[in-house]
């Protein structure tokens, strides 16, 4: 018999009452019981946002709120920088030239984090740029970019600041409003814990400035029309079939969020990453991050000249543990453990188990439960 466990950086589990919300019958969308569903959810959204403005739900992917907060925001010539430091970074950067901004690709090192001061030389050099886009936590490289010390420099200048909190939202410490945030992008199957599907995007009134004069063409995505509906009436309602079943799976998601308070959300993932990365050094392996560490995501050098996506195979064919291995130029070379969401102690502690038997199956000598006991000896100290 194998036993399944997803441990990648998204999709990630889903607790079983979250699951069994989706067994419900439907509602009709637009029906006063479903309506005040939207009103629970949009409260407990800007809680784990930490923010005042509406959050619009899109039934779409993460990259489908990351496009909307570009058809919105952008209009076609707008100078735009992006600030990457991997691959969902360069997506910012390949959505906004579709929709035909002049984008300003500030790239940095893969595994290391912006500069802010290096934004602050771009838009000193630049004034007239509209946005600036970056990523929160970044999920190919296993670091993290200071979103708290980049909206410090943004709020000086007249562009906004857009991030993708796509695998963030949930796991890391993250404050629109306080942190002058201006726009969010987020998906549904990361540390918000349901299934994928659902796309988030929030934004301040900053940015509802450039949203109602932007020229790009668009429909399904106007946050206009949807922020209309979220807010005319007592209850909030959406402009096209809401995603019932996700949107009931949502609630159930979030008052676990709420019930553990997100401070303590956050917490949980700072430890959980600290005994994955103290595991990870005690097998001799080495992080691939150089900059700050991404407590929702740890990614992990290949000893040798092992190829990654060998292991990740024979972990998930063995052990039936879901991990990933990289992207892009770091294909074969990392692999990537996500401990986000519905993540506990006793799940980190599987996941390092794996490695070691997989590595050790490879050929690769790890002496067998030092990862494992660094990670028991961390979580247990750390209780
Ligand atoms: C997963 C992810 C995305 C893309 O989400 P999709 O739902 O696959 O479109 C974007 N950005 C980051 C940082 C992610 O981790």
């Amino acid at each position: 018999m194998k036993k399944n466990y997803i441990m990648a950086p998204g999709p990630t589990e889903v607790p079983p009452v979250v699951l069994a919300a989706a067994a419900l019958p439907i509602i009709h969308h637009r029906t006063s019981e479903y309506r005040q569903v939207l009103k629970e959810v949009s409260e407990n959204l800007k809680y784990v946002f930490q923010t005042k403005n509406e959050v619009i739900i899109f039934p779409a992917a993460g990259t489908g709120a990351m496009e909307a907060a570009v058809v919105n925001l952008v209009s076609p010539g707008d100078k735009v920088l992006v600030a990457s430091i991997g691959n969902f970074g360069d997506r910012w950067a390949d959505i906004a030239k579709t929709y035909g901004a002049v984008v300003n690709l500030l790239a940095f090192e893969w595994g290391s984090s912006a500069d802010p001061k290096k934004i602050d030389q771009e838009l000193k050099k630049d004034p007239s740029i509209k946005a600036v886009f970056t990523t929160h936590s970044e999920t190919s490289t296993g670091a993290a970019n200071d979103i708290k010390a980049i909206g410090a420099v943004i709020k000086n200048y007249p562009a906004v600041l857009v991030v993708d909190a796509v695998s963030s939202l949930g796991a890391l410490e993250f404050k629109m409003d306080e942190w002058s945030v201006d726009a969010v992008a987020v998906g549904s199957q990361k540390g918000l814990m349901i299934p994928p599907g659902l796309g988030f995007l929030c934004m301040s009134e900053k940015a509802r400035g450039l949203a109602k004069n932007s020229k790009t063409p668009k429909y399904y995505f106007s946050y206009e029309k949807a922020l209309k509906k979220a807010t005319e009436d007592k209850l909030p309602d959406t402009p096209y079939t809401s995603s019932v079943s996700l949107v009931m799976q949502l609630k159930e998601a979030l008052r676990i969020i709420k019930a553990e308070g997100i401070e303590n959300v956050w917490a949980r993932h700072i430890r959980l990453a600290e005994a994955v990365r103290t595991a990870v050094k005690a097998m001799g392996l080495e992080i691939f991050a150089t900059g700050i560490p991404n407590n929702a995501v740890t990614a992990v050098k290949m000893p040798g000249s092992l190829d990654s996506a060998e292991l990740v195979k024979l972990i998930r064919q063995t052990y039936g543990i879901f991990l990933v291995g990289g992207q892009g130029k770091v294909k074969g070379k990392i692999f990537r453990i996500g401990h986000l969401g519905y993540a506990a102690d006793t799940d980190v502690i599987l996941a390092i188990a794996a490695v070691e038997m997989a590595l050790t199956k490879m050929g690769h000598h790890v002496e067998l439960g030092k990862g494992v006991k660094a990670a028991q000896e961390y979580l247990m100290a750390k209780e």
